[in-house]
């Protein structure tokens, strides 16, 4: 494994701040295709992080006791905003700016724009595929899943079933996304995947041990790796569309208790939470699933308000127009 800092400043009070990637070369001169993983653009965010700590592991291993596995490349983008990391914040502290929205366009000169410019050139110049890992925030927990902007989906789908993840999303397009990391390497032909899993400020063994198999898998898949043993195990994904996918709503500000967790099979009509009065004793909503489906998201954070993100269910196809 070789390390390399991609971008590199000094703070104000003079310590050095690195982004680092690890690189697992391949034995072939030309590699069967380079991989990326990247984690971290979001302080708050820590499943990735983790992932890439369980990835770096195994492939260190592998490189020691069978080096000719790797027949293509791989890059390994561990903490990519180091400074948000240390803060535990979404956003690069001193700036209060989102790094995950300064790619691509004109963003001046501040050093998370200069820093994105950076990263987005390092990954274009060395990958074909990249696995970019976000997680929640604190406020709604997801299950493991991949989100594709509708119309990239055709060119994107073959790779993101390969990923053992539980639902892959295709998502409306929206101009919010175009100044994102994933958007902006898809624009540039490197093949990026955007996985979504968790909740902010946690780890989710399970969760990780799911994508480490999904990633082992992607890695066999494009041939990055050949010959280590048994194959990854993984099982297909959902596939929801756009108009497959129901958000449930907060219509009042209370508390919101929840009564399911993620749930692969909930039934039209079972209840999911509900919605309490902090103050006279009511119950003011109860929030049942309106068709039966994949309930992917929940809401973790019990304070609410009108229009407050409760839960989404990815439809079954009978339920759907
Ligand atoms: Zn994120």
């Amino acid at each position: 494994m070789e390390s390399r800092a991609i971008v590199s400043y000094q703070t104000p009070s003079g310590q050095r701040v690195e982004v680092v990637k690890q690189t697992f070369s391949s034995v072939r001169k030309r590699p069967a295709k380079r991989v990326a993983f990247v984690s971290g653009l979001h302080g708050n965010e820590l499943e990735g992080i983790y992932l890439c700590h369980l990835l770096i592991r195994y492939l260190k291993n592998l490189q020691r006791t069978q080096p000719k596995a790797f027949q293509g490349e791989v890059h390994i983008y561990p903490a990519v905003n180091p400074q948000a990391i240390s803060a535990g914040s979404r956003l690069w502290p001193f700036f209060s700016q989102d790094i995950n929205r300064q790619f691509g366009g004109d963003n001046g000169n501040s050093l998370p724009a200069q820093s994105a410019s950076e990263l987005l050139d390092d990954l274009k110049s060395s990958v074909d595929i990249a696995v970019d890992f976000h997680a929640s925030n604190l406020h709604l927990k997801e299950a493991p899943q991949i989100r594709i902007l509708d119309g990239l989906h055709k060119n994107l789908l073959p790779l993101a079933i390969q990923c053992n993840v539980d639902l892959i999303w295709v998502h409306p397009a929206s101009p919010m996304f175009e100044s994102t990391l994933g958007y902006n390497l898809n624009q540039a032909r490197v093949k990026t995947l955007v996985i979504e899993t968790g909740v902010g400020l946690r780890l989710h063994r399970k969760f990780a041990d799911q994508l480490f198999q999904g990633m082992l898998n992607l890695l066999h898949h494009t041939g990055v790796l050949v010959d280590t043993g048994s194959l990854p195990k993984i099982d297909p994904p959902v596939i929801a569309h756009p108009s497959q996918v129901a958000l449930l709503q907060s219509r009042y500000a209370g508390l919101f208790v929840g009564h399911s967790d993620l749930k692969k099979n909930v039934a039209k009509g079972e209840v999911i939470g509900e919605v309490l009065s902090a103050t006279d004793g009511e119950v003011l909503q109860e929030v049942t699933a309106p068709e039966s489906g994949f309930l992917f998201t929940v809401r973790e954070h019990p304070l609410v308000y009108p229009g407050a993100p409760l839960a989404r269910i990815a439809l079954r196809d009978e339920g759907c127009p």
